[in-house]
């Protein structure tokens, strides 16, 4: 009797505790499912995530600030100089020791350095995490017509010096070629 007891409590407790489970399978079924298909779907990021840098390259004047700024020094950069325009090589970020503190941004006096949404930087090999954040190298198309203008004016500018200082030296000669003239009209 003790035995039957048993068992029929058993399937009891069996069958309670399924129908436990199935309430909160049943409770989810009908809802709009909460998973995020990654990375083919990607869940709303904050405005003010701090995620992979991206740099407004354009408005960059090189100052280092940035790179003074970061406490791991991560940020490296290198550009040439040309006048006021500049010819980039390279503006890298080394993801191996970034924290994402976001200290180099604050500095920045042209507000061209952020951290964006992009969070992803997946790779086999390290190396790759030293990133670059040019999005071009060299100087920039406009960069070059400003460049080329400003020599083109500095040399107008040099041949009316050259132009104006031939006038000057040549003036004491024609004012005594007068003189001559004018006293051989008097004899
Ligand atoms: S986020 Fe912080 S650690 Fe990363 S580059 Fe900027 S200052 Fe350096
Ligand atoms: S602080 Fe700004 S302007 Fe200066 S080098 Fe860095 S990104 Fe460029």
């Amino acid at each position: 009797m003790h035995a039957a007891k048993t068992y029929f409590k058993n399937v009891w407790d069996s069958v309670a505790t399924t129908l436990v489970g199935m309430r909160i399978t049943g409770k989810y079924l009908l809802q709009k499912p909460i998973t995020v298909q990654y990375p083919d779907e990607r869940l709303p990021i904050p405005e003010r995530y701090r995620g992979i840098h991206y740099l407004e390259q354009e408005k960059c004047i090189d100052c280092l600030a940035c790179a003074r700024a970061c406490p791991i020094d991560c940020i490296e950069m290198d550009a040439v100089r040309h006048g006021k325009e500049l010819e980039w090589i390279s503006f890298t970020l080394d993801y191996q020791k970034c924290m994402f503190c976001e200290l180099c941004v604050y500095p920045c006096p042209k507000d061209c350095i952020h951290m964006g949404t992009e969070f992803a930087f997946v790779t086999y090999d390290r190396s790759e995490l030293k990133h670059d954040l040019l999005s071009f190298k060299g100087m920039a198309k406009e960069a070059r017509i400003r460049m080329k203008e400003a020599e083109e004016k500095k040399k107008e500018k040099e041949a009316a010096k050259a132009a104006a200082g031939g006038a000057k030296e040549s003036a004491p000669e024609a004012k005594l070629e007068k003189a001559a003239d004018e006293g051989g009209d008097q004899t």
